[in-house]
């Protein structure tokens, strides 16, 4: 790829050392274990529905190698997919499972690790001119001070360039009144928010156990994953917070979920619902047009796999300055010895970009790393 246009991976996920021995000293979900074989790699357990007890622990989750820790193995990978810079988030389930007592003080140790790992990855001798960023996590089982507290905290950190955050928020959901606060702080600080499902579906949604034992995390990774972002997002429209807090910015992983391709479903099921039908003049629920909130509040990323989806991502964005390019690295790793050390699972997603916007170069640029410099004010 020229020089010219800097790719910009803003889907890609580490759990630092840190968090990993915090996971490593666990025993219940989400935890790793690890097997006695001593070359056996650990095993991650973060599903509820990995946590099958009429398997041994040595089989349950997935493996859990030193990809998901190791700063030279992501710049390694960024290398082999002329990645320029990598936003680099925690990933699934982050610090929701934190007894509230010690949630400030792991978020603000990770954010400082993710800080100083950026730092020092930049200014390395070595670093190839690689550049990396992060989504900074929040204490969200902490009291609402604190929760307060690490976000402004966030901005002094040079590298942190938002926040990554699940679809519970307090525990109750990203339409909890508790939530209002947070909301107003991330708006006055300008803080973008990555939002990313982890939960998914109940397993009586796929059929239950048996069904989803015969096809391993398909059903809930394919599926349950971007309803679960669809169904978050939908659920903050309209309890109207996005009318509360019109300057809120959250950038969607999955391309939205199911967003773009049903936001207009969603639109006439609320033009037609009683219980949001005016009411001597006042009308009831979400103020705005759903496009409207999607062109506004929201970015997508460009994780979607195919032509159709990235399609319908940007138009749902309503331009390819709202789209942006990532790789969920390093997650869905090659099983099988693929060319040159290249990802399946990036090579479809950039594939995607590519075809899309055969004749539009400047979209390209842009979704590959244009709107990723531009949003997140990153120095390349
Ligand atoms: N991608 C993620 O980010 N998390 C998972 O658990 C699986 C895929
Ligand atoms: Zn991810």
């Amino acid at each position: 790829m020229a020089s010219s246009c800097p790719i910009v991976d803003i889907h890609t996920h580490m759990y630092p050392p840190s968090y990993i021995k915090l996971l490593s000293s666990r025993t219940t979900v989400p935890y790793i274990h690890q097997p006695s074989e001593s070359k056996a790699d650990p095993r991650l357990i973060i599903l509820a529905s990995d946590d099958d007890p009429s398997r041994p622990r040595s089989s349950r989750g997935r493996p859990v190698d030193s990809s998901y820790s190791s700063f030279d193995q992501k710049r390694r990978f960024m290398k082999a997919h002329s990645i320029a810079c990598s936003v680099i988030s925690l990933a699934n389930p982050w610090l929701d499972f934190l007894d509230p007592a010690s949630a400030l003080s792991t978020a603000q140790q990770i954010n400082n690790d993710l800080e100083q790992a950026c730092a020092e990855s930049n200014s390395a001798p070595d670093s190839d001119g690689q550049k990396l960023y992060a989504f900074g996590c929040l204490p969200l089982s902490a009291q609402l001070s604190d929760i307060i507290s690490e976000i402004h905290r966030l901005k002094s950190l040079r590298h942190i360039k938002g926040v990554i955050m699940g679809t519970t928020g307090l525990g109750a959901g990203l339409d909890d009144p508790s939530l209002e606060d947070v909301y107003a702080a991330l708006s006055s600080t300008s803080t973008i928010v990555f939002l990313h499902p982890h939960y998914g579906l109940p397993d009586g949604a796929f059929g239950g156990p048996e069904i989803l034992a015969k096809s391993g995390h398909v059903l809930p990774l394919a599926l349950g994953f971007p309803l679960e972002t669809t169904i978050a997002v939908t659920r903050m429209y309209l309890s109207s917070v996005f009318d509360r807090h019109p300057n809120l910015q959250f950038l969607l992983a999955h391309s939205g979920g199911t967003l773009p391709f049903l936001a207009g479903r969603i639109e006439s099921c609320v033009a037609h619902e009683r219980e949001f039908v005016v009411n001597g003049g006042q009308k009831h629920g979400p103020q705005r047009s759903i496009w409207d909130v999607l062109q506004t509040n929201i970015y997508l990323d460009a994780v979607i796999y195919g032509q159709p989806g990235l399609n319908a991502a940007t138009e749902a964005a309503g331009s390819v300055d709202r789209v942006m390019f990532g790789t969920d690295h390093p997650f869905f790793p090659p099983l099988r010895t693929e060319k040159d050390g290249q990802w399946l699972s990036v090579e479809s997603n950039k594939g995607a970009i590519d075809r899309c916007f055969s004749q539009n170069e400047d979209a390209r640029r842009k979704i590959l790393g244009g709107n990723a410099i531009r949003v997140l004010d990153l120095d390349l």
